[in-house]
């Protein structure tokens, strides 16, 4: 789901611009097959899906912001996910203060009850739910513990980012902002080795700003990693302060949001977005970009 895309509104202007300076248009594809395997996650992030799978015998752990509901037999697996919750909840919080009106419930579900593919999680952060399929169940090693890490402080990420955001006018963000900001927290302020996980997916959007591919729309159009480092500029540029507000401001637009709590145009905070990034991978931005 889209609402407001503030690339959307500066692209045609933008793209014919290029094309008259012979610049060639390549914008990169969203879901190709290989992205969705290696990807993250399918979700909704505001309405969940029919609660298939859970019956009385589920088994419960509870912690002071958690609970994991768990089958029988994957006691283990609750106390990991627990620690990785609390991991999760520490990091985001450190950013992001908030506080949740109740526990988030994970699901953990075995093979047979999952009704999603193995390689997503999803959120239902009205009901502060998460759910995935339980580690121990998955067959493929590309789920290792440092996906289910990040992708836990990503699925938790968007709680607070969605509850702060629905009380406040506008319910719409650009996907790559609300993406970008999960993402955000579960590769910029984890650990190493999650960032060396994702290191490839990270390198395909320095690669594109190398190439001279860098331009706001097509980064934002990489919702995942191209969201996470359009988040980490916005962070480094306008301060964690403005992007807080950014969520909670009570502009009817997050466009107008935009203009409000960063103080810029959607033009500048695109062009602001390039000398960052020239500056961030070490390339000349007069050289590439500078006509
Ligand atoms: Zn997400």
């Amino acid at each position: 789901m889209r609402g407001i895309i503030i690339a959307d509104s500066v692209d045609s202007s933008l793209a014919e611009s290029l094309v008259k300076k012979g610049v060639p248009l390549k914008i990169p594809l969203k879901y190709g097959k290989g992205q969705l395997q290696i990807s993250k996650r399918l979700e909704t992030p505001w309405e969940g899906g029919p609660r298939v799978g859970i019956s009385p015998e589920w088994k419960k752990l509870e912690g002071k912001y958690f609970i994991v509901a768990y089958r029988p037999g994957y006691k283990e697996d609750a106390e990991k996910i627990l620690g990785y919750a609390n991991y999760a909840r520490q990091i985001v919080t450190g950013k992001y203060p908030h506080k949740l009106p109740q526990k988030v419930v994970i699901y953990l579900y075995d093979r047979k009850s999952y009704f999603r593919p193995p390689f997503t999680m999803w959120t239902d952060t009205k009901k502060y739910e998460v759910n995935m399929l339980t580690p121990s169940d998955q067959t493929d090693r590309w789920m290792d513990d440092r996906w289910y890490k990040s992708n836990i402080i990503h699925e938790y990420a968007h709680i607070p980012f969605y509850q702060d955001l629905f009380a406040q006018r506008y319910h719409t963000v650009p996907s790559w902002f609300s993406e970008g900001f999960a993402e955000y927290f579960s590769l910029f302020c984890s650990s190493p080795d999650i960032l060396q996980k994702y290191g490839e997916q990270l390198d395909k959007i320095r690669d594109m700003v190398r190439r001279g591919e860098g331009y706001f729309i097509f980064i934002a159009g990489e919702e995942y990693y191209g969201g996470a480092y359009l988040v980490k500029y916005m962070i480094e540029k306008y301060g964690q302060k403005a992007v807080t507000n950014l969520i909670k401001s009570s502009a009817l637009s997050f466009a107008k949001a935009l203009q409000d709590e960063l103080n810029v145009n959607p033009r500048e905070f695109e062009n602001n977005w390039l000398k960052w990034a020239a500056n961030e991978f070490g390339i000349d931005y007069d050289k590439l970009y500078g006509y």
